[in-house]
């Protein structure tokens, strides 16, 4: 096996293959590309069986281009060896032996759609009102809660407090109505795994036998759940190669604890630790500028970074009037550079989701091909999800979540009132709505309907039996046909239907690549909703060509020979929320690391003066990040400073001056898709999207008059009508 293409620290991570090694090191440095080759030496030199090896990555599309370049690197099919992130490991861990914990092996993988739809069940049989309550915050808790392994009745034991003890109770019968469905959401799937390790001995020793040598990317950003996980897996060969970096930890409000790589050391006193210091990634000047900004940070070890590929052009920098300014600003950039490099070298990175509609205004306009990713929008339009819940209900009859929603679409003429009844009595059965149907006729439901049920329950029955033998596109246009959805649609003539009825044609693309990657067997549907259900922030990147949009977030682990970094202003990047919070403007500043880490060889760093975003308008000051970067880094933009706005440059050493703006929010308010809301400039309008979560969620608003617009939740002045 080559190993020439390597440093002299790299070679020895590569070939410490014994005991605990701590690979810390900063951006670029060969992290990833380490893990890689030191999972291909196992296998080449070390004649590793590809069955004992274990490698977990944070999204899936590192898993594919992991074992793309372990394919590369070997010329041995290493398709037995398990390159997954921790999710998709713990479905098939799961998928095997959750029977010991009363599951059934057909479990559903719920969506954060679902969740809430569980969530707000739950406030209404409590006759808790959605607005003083808000599922997206109760659900954040209960994450929390599972991600430090803390059970329903221990979080009742601990509670203080009243909305701790009602939040805890929630929780409670949250989990109960996820077992009754036999469904799991995210946090479930570690959570559980663990569990399943601790009940059951032989499982886990049947996986701590086979996971010789184990290896975790992106270590800095395991949460506690996932760190347990791993130590336990460890525990019996203790060969065991963590790699991260402590200044790229940016995901602490989804549980993740820079603990886990400072204790490595604690955990594991034999291990080996190498530090790598060259940066093969960015020029001098792109490294030169994300130290300095770190370096801002008190609570962090300083470390050596150099770059390895010479100097490099300065850093630009773009100041636009506006909002739409800066998108024509890149886009004109994005022309002229298009020159030398290929529109997917590129890459547009922003804070938060709702920045990118400007700048595809004037991506749209200007026609250069661009890609957003991390949008799981297309899985939550209403007839995918439809089409999901059918498939859902063939592969695991229990789930309620699912079958609530088709059980009447399309309009069979089952009612609300036969749906109560049947609910009622599942939930005296202790079992689902589909084994109550079969009870339908003692529970004084009208014959019609009867039949109706029968009928439906006939269809579903049929339809497992073909998921069993047939593609998933096969399935997915039997299902279509067979349930009547796709009459439904075909017999509505409307826009509307016709542009249902081309997403589900789309839909069918996904199908058709999930049917060549796989020979058809009988658990085809599961491990397809598994796929499906798994879907990440990163999913999407492709090489094909296009500028990729995405937040900084999704671009962790990433690479770009171009990179535009966009709104540096205060109060989006840092973001208000934490302009003041000393500990989480550390953690944005970990982000904006993270974010100027990206870029190879090009990078820009823009603002605008005054931006119109979640529907106001406003004049922020220069992002202090931009600040921190030395002068003579930047090449400012031609006749004009950077500092240009009406405040001159600001210091922020000694502490904010300005006083923070009291801003209206709407965290008592509920939305759902649906809505009607109306704006104070905009109008009224109809809630058609939801996504993210807290303080971040967005809302897609159609208005009226002003067309769509994407709204932070909390801060738009928005009111239900
Ligand atoms: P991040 O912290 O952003 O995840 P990383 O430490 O994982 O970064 P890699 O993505 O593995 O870094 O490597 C960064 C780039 O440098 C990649 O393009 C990789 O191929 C290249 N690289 C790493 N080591 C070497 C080397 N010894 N010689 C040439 N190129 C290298
Ligand atoms: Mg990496």
């Amino acid at each position: 096996m080559d190993l020439s293409g390597m440093n002299k620290e790299q070679l020895q991570a590569v070939k410490t293959t014994e005991g605990p090694l701590l690979v810390m090191a900063g951006a670029g440095s060969g992290k990833t590309r380490v893990l890689t080759h030191r999972v291909a030496y196992l296998l080449d030199e070390k004649q590793v069986p590809s069955y004992n090896i274990l490698a977990i990555t944070f999204t899936n599309k590192a898993a594919r281009e992991m074992q793309e370049r372990v394919d590369k690197l070997i010329n041995e099919d290493a398709r037995k060896m398990w390159i997954s992130t921790f999710h998709s490991m713990c479905v098939r861990i799961l998928r095997r032996d959750i029977a010991y914990l009363g599951y059934d092996t057909s479990f559903s993988i719920l969506d954060p759609l679902d969740q809430q739809s569980v969530v707000k069940d739950i406030l209404k049989k409590r006759n808790l009102d959605t607005k003083q309550h808000n599922p997206r915050s109760i659900l954040s808790v209960i994450s929390s809660y599972k991600n430090q392994l803390i059970k329903p009745d221990q979080a009742i034991a601990e509670a203080a407090g009243f909305l701790d003890e009602l939040y805890s109770e929630i929780y409670k019968d949250y989990q109960e109505i996820l077992y009754r469905n036999s469904a799991l959401d995210f946090d479930d799937l570690i959570m559980l795994t663990i569990e399943l390790f601790e009940k059951e001995e032989a499982v886990l020793s049947y996986y701590q036998t086979r996971f010789q040598y184990i290896h975790v990317d992106e270590y800095q950003d395991t949460n506690h759940a996932q760190y347990r996980l791993v130590k336990m897996l460890a525990e019996k060969y203790r060969n065991i190669c963590v790699v991260g970096d402590s200044d790229q930890s940016i995901y602490k409000f989804r549980g993740a604890d820079i603990q886990n790589i400072l204790n490595f050391e604690r955990d594991y006193p034999e291990a080996t630790i190498i530090k790598l210091e060259e940066n093969y990634r960015s020029t001098k000047m792109i490294l030169d500028a994300a130290n300095a900004v770190i370096d801002n940070n008190t609570e962090r070890k300083p470390k050596n970074l150099r770059s390895n590929k010479g100097e490099g052009a300065k850093i630009e920098v773009n100041v636009s009037q506006s909002e739409r300014e800066e998108g024509h600003a890149i886009v004109a950039k994005v022309k002229a550079l298009s020159e030398d490099y290929k529109y997917g070298d590129m890459a547009i990175l922003y804070r938060a989701n709702a920045q990118s509609r400007a700048i595809e205004d004037a991506f749209v306009k200007s026609s250069i091909p661009y890609k957003m990713v991390g949008g799981t929008k297309f899985y939550s339009r209403m007839e995918i999800k439809d089409l999901m819940s059918y498939l859902k209900v063939i592969q695991n009859p229990f789930d309620d979540i699912s079958f609530e929603r088709i059980i009447n679409t399309p309009k069979r003429g089952i009612g609300t009132k036969t749906v109560e009844k049947l609910q009622a009595h599942a939930e005296q059965l202790n079992s689902s709505i589909y084994d109550a149907i079969r009870d339908a006729d003692f529970l004084g439901i009208p014959q019609k309907t009867v039949v109706k049920l029968m009928s439906l329950l006939d269809v579903l029955d049929n339809l497992k039996e073909k998921s069993k033998y047939m593609s998933m596109t096969d399935l997915v246009d039997e299902v279509l046909a067979d349930t009547g959805y796709l009459d439904m649609l075909q017999s509505d003539k409307t826009l509307e239907a016709r542009s249902r009825l081309e997403n589900l044609e789309e839909f069918k693309t996904v199908t058709k690549e999930f049917d060549q990657e796989r020979p058809i067997a009988d658990d085809n549907l599961f491990e397809f909703l598994s796929e499906m259900a798994l879907v990440s922030d990163q999913d999407g990147v492709d090489d094909s060509s296009g500028v990729t949009m995405m937040t900084m977030h999704a671009s962790k682990g990433l690479e770009f020979k171009v990179i535009f970094i966009v709104g540096l202003e205060e109060g989006i990047f840092p973001s208000k929320r934490v302009m003041f919070d000393d500990k989480e403007l550390e953690e944005e500043r970990r982000l904006m690391y993270v974010a100027l880490t990206r870029a190879m060889d090009y990078l820009m760093l823009s603002r605008a003066e005054s931006r119109m975003l979640y529907g106001r308008l406003e004049n922020n000051m220069m992002s202090r990040f931009l600040s921190e970067i030395p002068e003579e880094l930047l090449e400012k933009p031609a006749n004009q400073s950077i500092f240009s706005n009406n405040n001159s440059s600001p210091s922020f050493k000694t502490g904010p001056k300005k006083k923070a703006r009291i801003i209206q929010t709407n965290n008592d308010v509920d939305f759902s898709i649906g809505d009607k809301v109306s704006h104070k400039v905009f109008g009224d309008g109809i809630v058609s999207q939801i996504k993210g979560e807290g303080d971040n969620t967005e809302l897609d608003i159609v208005f009226k008059t002003a067309g769509p617009k994407r709204l932070l939740a909390n801060y738009a002045p928005l009111e239900k009508r």
